[in-house]
């Protein structure tokens, strides 16, 4: 017998002060997730349907061939993963590597070191091969440690390092991996839709991305694809997957076009009809132009940031349009910089990682966070900011630089 009882008497006056939460409106310039355009977010709201439901198996099919579009491939195990990018990452070690393996790791950033974790989590073995932060990996540095290491069947290695800003010769990585009878799992998190990426002429064995940075989608999802030498590796294997979830082989049974799909797990579907959406968005700008859009506006931030006096940390052929990382000026305090921008201009900008942090800023340009009217907020949020703490830069000098670019 079933009575209702008040419960948690003592935090009645609590429960009632929690009102509906309505988050304060941000221009997002930090390394993810980015600004979310109104297109978007109603697409988000539109009624739930049924994740076996045959119109949303429609848009399921739309989804994976808008990925490939934007992944440039052809590749028939392109999917999003229901889950952020730590996800995808996951999915590609834990499909492709097995106990006893050797895997070598280029590790210039943060996320370098979390591919290691997920080797070592595998049984595997990592051969790390160490470039300088604010660098790109060294493929001569790869080379030798595919010399020294002639057993090794995978390399991996991040595109885009989003705690840096560098960018890495994918192509030519790979190149060498398979010169050395290696496959490759790339992070493309950050590159995807920013800056060019070409799964299928790169030929790169697994990628995966997210769905926060430049599809400038809700965060959360986390889209992959695995070329058919990837997805031979995968059914040959000796072990069973060891995560349940991230097993490619039972998540095609949802995923995998023209299959009769079955239940898997419950796909978040409105997230999903996000997704749709802003790879609509991406495909109606064609891929070239966003990339193009991504470069531009890269320039005239540039332009204001180093008319100001503050320095890039990554060298010009290596520095990423959509993460611009710059070096804090001496004496200046990061988090009250940080702060004041968030408070006064609702203007988010991203902290340093790892042995970066408190030396740097990092300012993304990323989807529909990299436009002019975000490059000027910024310079000019950043200029006030920095005068007001008597900070050692030049001022009033950042927007009229910018402005010279974006009018060229
Ligand atoms: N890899 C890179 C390069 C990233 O920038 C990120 C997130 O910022 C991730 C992986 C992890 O993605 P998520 O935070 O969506 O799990």
């Amino acid at each position: 017998h079933y009575t209702r009882r008040p419960i948690a008497t003592d935090f009645t006056g609590f429960f009632m002060s929690i009102s509906a939460f309505h988050p304060p409106l941000r221009t997002l310039m930090g390394p993810g997730p980015s600004d979310v355009p109104p297109r978007i977010l109603e697409a988000l709201s539109r009624p739930t349907i049924g994740h076996l439901d045959p119109r949303f198996i429609d848009l399921m099919d739309e989804v994976k061939t808008l990925l490939q579009y934007v992944m440039q491939t052809e590749n028939t195990l392109t999917m999003p993963i229901s889950a952020p990018g730590s996800a995808g990452m996951e999915a590609c070690f834990v499909n492709l590597v097995q106990p006893g393996d050797k895997v070598i790791v280029c590790q210039n950033g943060v996320f370098g070191g979390r591919m290691k974790e997920n080797v070592e989590r595998c049984g595997a073995e990592p051969v790390m091969v160490q470039d300088a932060w604010g660098t790109a990996v060294d493929p001569q540095k790869l080379e030798d440690a595919l010399t020294a290491h002639p057993d090794a069947n995978l390399v991996a290695f991040v595109h885009a390092e989003t705690s840096t800003g560098a960018q890495s010769d994918a192509r030519t990585l790979v190149e060498l991996a398979h010169k050395h009878d290696c496959l490759t799992i790339v992070d493309a998190v950050t590159s995807l839709a920013g800056s060019p990426l070409k799964v299928d002429e790169w030929e790169i064995d697994a990628l995966y991305s997210g769905t926060q940075k430049c599809l400038t989608c809700v965060p959360g999802i986390s889209p992959v694809s695995f070329s058919e030498r990837a997805q031979q590796r995968i059914s040959n294997r000796e072990h069973k997957v060891q995560s349940w979830f991230l097993d490619m082989n039972l998540i095609m049974g949802y995923w995998g076009k023209g299959a009769r799909r079955a239940y898997h797990h419950t796909a978040p579907v409105n997230a999903m009809y996000a997704l749709h959406e802003s790879l609509r968005i991406v495909h109606e700008e064609g891929l070239e132009n966003a990339w193009a859009r991504h470069q531009r506006n890269h320039e005239a931030l540039k332009a204001g940031l180093e008319a100001m006096g503050l320095r890039f940390i990554v060298d010009p052929a290596h520095r990423l349009p959509q993460l611009n990382a710059v070096t804090i000026p001496e004496g200046v305090d990061d988090a009250a910089v940080r702060t004041r921008l968030l408070e006064e201009h609702h203007l988010e900008i991203g902290a340093g990682l790892g042995d970066l942090a408190g030396k740097v800023w990092r300012i993304g340009l990323m989807g529909y966070s990299s436009r002019i009217e975000n490059v000027t907020q910024c310079l000019g949020a950043l200029d006030a900011v920095l005068a007001d703490m008597g900070a050692p830069v030049t001022h009033g000098v950042a927007l009229p630089a910018a402005e010279k670019i974006l009018a060229a």
